[in-house]
């Protein structure tokens, strides 16, 4: 692949785009070759914002016969670094193309371009008493092509489930230039191999996504949070366990009393509890019918008797809801400036317990002199393990040392059959440990796959796989 954009193909491309269409300053490549990462120094040759699919189709061709690489670019909120540009890539960001196209209310479904930001999807959602319920922290900047490229998860995954659940409908450029209108917004549609569930969590690697249509629902009933004190993270198995019997859940989040500091004094917030824990359950459910008030009191009492929680708030309006969701919400955002060496792991909820008393172990002797945030989608048998980097450390030092222990804990993993990529994907930063979660078969397929759709290797070459 060449790093420097040919000039025959510069020229198409400013005559194609236009000056506001190819951008080469270097605040743009600045700014459009990295994701929140931050994992490399991002040197892209060029910035390309396409307006339609044909552009976008014509960009992929001349790159296919000028050997130039591609980065399909969303929101650029990834943590995984396959947005990251730094090889002299030509980035292809879908930022122009960010119109919702159409609501259909008796279908409960959206179609958008790919580059709309989640957000905004969600209030076009919501203006019609629908709702899209794949929800996180960076929404108000992620893009719908790169929620689906990632597969994102998010908050409320114990009920709504992943993206993939979501998409009806996807319309791909692939690395041949080919359009690809993937199943049309069909609910039933056994017509053979579905490639629409290729394209989703792809990582820009198969296809560039340019629409999607996506499955509405009906907004919850009331949603109420109750945040819990918790006194070890065997207890919030168990309080885990009993919320699922009782009440119909949103949410089941957890964070540790240094995530809470963090957030706390970061933003001035008022601490939820009289006392400290050393972990705090974030419970979101529905409030369907007004005996769940007294449900929630009858539950939160049999937990404080068994001794798994030792205080609890419950939200009684919405304002007192937002600000409960803030306390985790704002954890990302606020331990971003120690440059955290993020762990996005997971296993089956049963083996939540097993991978606790493994992973801990090895933080007390491999990070005894780090500081260690906590927090994630327990729920659904996420956790976010970061390690924040000391201010006298170098970040390439604390990286390197935190790689060694890396190993250790995805062999943990491994041994426990889980993930070692949650909902972050695998990009650069997940590259070298895909091995871990993925045979060699199945990671030699996938090379196979990529050559079909993308022979040449022009879409986002040395990120995945
Ligand atoms: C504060 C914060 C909180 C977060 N919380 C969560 C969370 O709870 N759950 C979760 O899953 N993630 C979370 N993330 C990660 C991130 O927001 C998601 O991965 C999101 O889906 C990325 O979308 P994006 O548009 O920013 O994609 P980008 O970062 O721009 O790209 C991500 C990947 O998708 C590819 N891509 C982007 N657009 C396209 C397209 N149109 N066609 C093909 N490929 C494309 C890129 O090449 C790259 O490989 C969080 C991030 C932050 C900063």
């Amino acid at each position: 692949m060449k790093a420097v954009l040919p000039d025959v193909m510069t020229a198409k491309l400013q005559e194609l785009l236009g000056p506001s269409g190819f951008l080469t300053d270097a605040e743009s490549l600045t700014a459009y070759g990295q994701d929140w990462t931050r994992i490399a120094e991002p040197a892209p040759s060029g910035v390309v914002l396409p307006t339609s699919t044909t552009q976008v189709q014509a960009i992929v061709s001349l790159a296919r016969s000028h050997k130039v690489a591609l980065v399909p670019s969303g929101g650029r909120t990834g943590l995984s670094g396959g947005a990251v540009a730094a090889r002299g890539e030509l980035v292809l960001s879908l930022a122009r193309m960010n119109k919702v196209l159409g609501i259909d209310p008796v279908g409960r479904s959206l179609t958008c371009e790919a580059g709309a930001v989640t957000a905004m999807v969600q209030e076009a959602a919501r203006d019609q008493g629908l709702m899209y319920p794949v929800d996180f922290a960076s929404s108000g900047s992620s893009q719908i092509g790169g929620n689906i490229a990632t597969n994102a998860g998010g908050i409320q995954v114990i009920r709504y489930g992943m993206t993939r659940n979501w998409v009806t409908g996807l319309k791909v450029v692939t690395g041949t230039g080919e359009l690809l209108d993937l199943n049309k917004g069909l609910l039933k549609n056994n017509t053979g191999l579905d490639f629409r569930h290729l394209m989703i969590g792809s990582e820009g690697v198969l296809g560039i996504i340019v629409e999607a249509t996506l499955a509405l629902t009906t907004p919850p009933a009331n949603p109420k949070v109750l945040v819990l004190g918790v006194p070890s993270m065997n207890a919030i198995m168990s309080v885990l366990e009993h919320c699922q019997a009782a009440l119909p859940l949103l949410a089941f989040e957890f964070f540790s009393d240094l995530a809470l500091d963090k957030v706390i004094s970061a933003h001035g917030l008022q601490q939820p509890l009289q006392g400290r824990y050393p972990f705090y359950a974030l419970v979101e459910f529905e409030e369907v019918n007004p005996d769940v008030d007294r449900e929630v009191l009858a539950l939160v009492e049999k937990c404080m008797a068994s001794g798994w929680v030792g205080d609890a708030v419950l939200s009684h309006n919405e304002a007192q809801r937002r600000s409960l969701w803030r306390l985790r919400e704002d954890i990302s955002g606020t331990i971003a400036r120690w440059t955290p060496y993020k762990n996005d792991i997971a296993t089956t909820v049963a083996q939540v317990p097993a991978l606790l008393a493994r992973v801990e172990k090895l933080i007390e002797t491999r990070y005894a002199d780090l500081e260690v945030v906590w927090y994630g989608h327990i729920g659904d048998g996420n956790l976010h393990l970061n390690i924040l980097c000391p201010e006298t450390m170098s970040v390439d030092e604390f990286q390197q040392h935190c790689k060694s222990v890396s190993t250790e804990l995805f062999t943990i993993l491994a041994d426990l059959g889980g993930s070692v990529s949650a909902e972050h994907g695998v990009g650069l930063l997940k590259k070298e440990f895909l091995g871990y979660s993925r045979s060699q078969f199945e990671i030699d397929l996938m090379r196979s796959i990529k050559r079909e759709f993308d022979p040449d290797g022009i879409l986002n070459p040395g990120k995945v796989i």
